[in-house]
This record gives C-alpha cells, structure tokens and sequence, in this order.
C-alpha cells in the first residue's frame, strides 16, 4: 500500500509517474512532464481602504502547452503555495487530454484570505495580480477561469485590466465571464453537471439505483452547489452539505433549493432548518450511496479512508483523494470517479466559450448542456474501457490515457531546438 504523501505536487508527480511506469514512458520525457514548463511567481501589492500598502503572493504556472494554449483557473486561497499551484496545474494538463480538448493545462492565484478584504481591495488585488501575470496569458496562450474563491465577476474585472492594457476588448484571453461580456450559457453548472454525469454511469456500471440514494457534498460553491442541485434534480436524496464553516445533515433529504437560498442570504450552510450540525469530517464518514468531495485537496487520507461508505466517491476537487487512501477505497470496491475526469465539465465548457467567442456565435444553454453530456460519456466510456481491458484501476485508467495523449504531442513535436 502506498504510504501517504500529502504534498499536492507529489502527490501529482506520483500520479504521474504510476501512468508513465504503465506506458513504458522513456526516462528523458518522464523527467520534463513531472515539472511545469513556466512557473511565474509574482508580487501583488494592494491599497488597503485604510490607505496602506499590503504585499500579496501570486502565481501563474504554466504546466505543458504541448496540445494547445494552457488552460486553468485562478484560486484565492490562503493556503496557496509554489507546490499546490504546479500540482494544479499539471492536473489541468491532464484533464484537458482526458477529455480531448485543445488546450495544456495551467493554474494561477493569489495567497489570500479574500474573506478579510472589503469589495474595494478584492477588485485592486485582483486588477493588479492581472496585470502582473498578462505578460505570460493571453487567447492564444494561456486562458484563465474562476476556481476557489473567484467568480465571474473577477473574470469580468480581469477581462477589463487586461483589454485597458491591449487597447481593445480581448474577452477571448479568458473563460468563465458573465453572459454580459461574452459568458457563456450553462458555464456556472458545467462542473457539476459533468459530476453528476460521471456519477451516474459509474453508478450503472455498478449496478446502483440512485433513485433516493443518499448523497453527501462537502463544499458548496460553484462546483458542489451545482452538483448537490443536479443530484437533487435527479431524484436523490442529498442528506448532508458542507463548507468551510461545517456542515448539515437530514436523514430525509434536505431541500437544496431552499439551502441555496439561506446560503445565498448567509453566506453559510449552517443553521439551516430541519437539519443537524456536523463537521465536515463526520460528513466523509456518513452512511451515503455517493459521496461528492468538492472543496480541498487531501481530504480523504490513509486516515480516514477505511471509515468511508459510500460506493462511489466523485472527485469535484482536484486531488481530495490521496493516492494511499485511494488505493483503501479501490480494495473495499468503492468506485472512484477520479478527479481529471469527474470534474472536466467545467473546463470542457471553458473549451466551448472560448470557440464561440471565436465564432462570434452565441449557444443555447441546451446546445452547450448536449455538447458537454456528449464529450464526457465519451471520456468515461474511454476510461472505463481502459480500465476493463487493460485490468488497472479506474484512475490509473485515466491517467494513462491523459499522459499518453499529452506524451504523443511531444513526441511528434520534438524539442525544440
Ligand atoms: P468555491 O470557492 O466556489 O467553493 C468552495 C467551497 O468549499 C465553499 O463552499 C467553501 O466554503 C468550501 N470550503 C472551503 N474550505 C473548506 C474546508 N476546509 N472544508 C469544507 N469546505 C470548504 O470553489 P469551487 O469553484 O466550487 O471549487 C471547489 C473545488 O472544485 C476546487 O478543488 C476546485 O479546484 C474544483 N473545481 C472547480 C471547478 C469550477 O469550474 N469551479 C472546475 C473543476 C474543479
């Protein structure tokens, strides 16, 4: 059993390497595909409405552009560092491959707690941290999008600092924007529908009901929020919801328009009606058919893995899962739909805004919901193949067919010079 390694970036370089071992990967292109191909790092100094100066750290970096321009979003987090931008970014890499669209993979973002700066200071830190980072993105070249603790408002802020600086409206250097300038239909649900999608052929391939099958979300924002309405939707029961404050459980379901709601007035899940606090911990370990984790890295270790029930846990996050506790899941027969695959909805639709800014078209949300359905059947029917004939785990599955797509572009390129 592998022992548990809680590094972002080593755990992605792990990941890595188990596909290259499969692919036979020669010693020369393993070493330039576990490190970034450009890593920025750069200072964002911010005034503060009291008029001070406070510095921040960001970063953009850059993981392979070998399969088209690098593609990833932009994270505010306090817990950001060096490591868990590359490892981020090498999984964008991996999950644009998977799916098939044409992009690399990257990742960028600013080691904050944007819950401590007033509306005013999020704008300036978010103005500036694009400016520093326009020098290195740009539609052609690496195309930013929200993640953890950005929205489309900090897009439409950034879309406007970098067009201030061009001289003329590039809203095509960025995904992930309101319909106003270019957004695109269905892109706010796209992660969690592509979650969702996942989880319920894993759950025919296992021969799982999820007609009132219990559920359990941790983190509701863009990404679980979606997730946890769309299950609901479905006709499951989502017995229990966190966030980074804690968490809620109802035996009986809990009625997740409402939730939103509070939510929305709130700022929090808790002190929801008809619901019991627990934490966030407790909630991994509930008695649930489908657990979704959609918030952190790391959060199902070697520690606490033997203690989960669910049959099928979807990765939302990038990397909840380590690759220790994987391997307890994978032994007590539960079904992970891994991370690169379960939640490339959301870049796929980035993928779609992107062609149609470029085609001047403007999509139904219907158009984009079919078009996003099709592309992610067709990546789970190849990793479930994949994992069927070639008898390797389902994530290892998916790795080999996202590094071995990625390793062909280099292949053919060449290095240059
Ligand atoms: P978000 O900022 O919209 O929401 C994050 C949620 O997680 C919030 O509810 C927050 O309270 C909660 N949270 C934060 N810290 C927590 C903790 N310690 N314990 C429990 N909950 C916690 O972010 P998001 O865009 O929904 O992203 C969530 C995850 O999904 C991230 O790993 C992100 O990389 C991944 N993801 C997002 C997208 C997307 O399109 N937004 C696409 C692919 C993957």
């Amino acid at each position: 059993m592998s022992e548990e390694i809680r590094n972002p970036f080593e755990i992605a370089q792990l990941q890595f390497e188990n596909a290259a071992d499969y692919l036979g990967m020669h010693p020369d292109l393993r070493t330039m595909l576990k490190t970034p191909e450009r890593s920025l790092e750069v200072r964002v100094p911010v005034r503060m409405d009291d008029g001070s100066y406070k510095t921040f750290t960001g970063w953009r970096v850059q993981h392979s552009t070998a399969r088209g321009p690098a593609k990833g979003g932009i994270r505010f987090h306090p817990n950001l560092n060096t490591d868990t931008m590359k490892a981020l970014a090498s999984w964008m890499t991996w999950k644009t491959a998977l799916v098939d669209i044409p992009f690399g993979g990257s990742k960028g973002g600013v080691q904050v707690d944007v819950k401590h700066l007033s509306p005013g200071e999020t704008e300036r830190l978010t103005r500036r941290y694009t400016a520093e980072i326009s020098l290195v993105i740009g539609s052609e070249r690496d195309i930013p999008a929200p993640d953890m603790y950005t929205d489309s408002q900090t897009i439409a802020w950034m879309v406007d600092t970098y067009s201030m600086n061009k001289g003329y409206t590039v809203s095509r250097a960025f995904t992930g924007k309101p319909l106003a300038i270019g957004g695109l239909p269905g892109r706010s649900d796209a992660t969690g529908r592509g979650a969702v999608i996942t989880t319920r052929e894993a759950a025919n391939k296992m021969g799982l009901n999820l007609e009132n099958a219990a559920v359990a979300v941790q983190g509701f924002g863009k990404a679980g929020s979606a997730a946890a309405r769309l299950m609901h939707d479905g006709g499951a029961r989502v017995v229990a919801i966190s966030d980074s404050r804690g968490g809620i459980y109802n035996e009986k379901g809990l009625d997740i328009p409402a939730l939103l709601k509070h939510r929305n007035k709130t700022g929090s899940v808790l002190e929801f009606q008809n619901a019991e606090a627990i934490s966030n911990d407790e909630l991994l370990e509930l008695d649930v058919q489908v657990l979704m984790p959609a918030a952190l890295e790391a959060v199902i270790t070697c520690g606490n893995a033997k203690n989960v029930k669910a049959s099928i846990v979807t990765e939302i996050a990038n990397g909840p899962v380590t690759p220790g506790a994987a391997d307890i899941l994978t032994s007590n027969g539960t079904f992970i739909v891994p991370d690169i695959l379960a939640s490339a909805g959301g870049v796929t639709a980035s993928y779609f805004e992107w062609v149609q800014n470029a085609q001047e078209l403007n999509w139904s949300v219907n158009e984009v919901n079919r078009r996003l359905k099709d592309v992610m059947l067709r990546a789970f029917d190849n990793v479930y193949t994949t994992h069927i004939e070639k008898d390797i785990d389902i994530r290892r599955a998916a790795y080999v067919l996202a590094v071995e797509k990625v390793a062909r572009a280099y292949n053919i390129r060449g290095i240059f010079p």
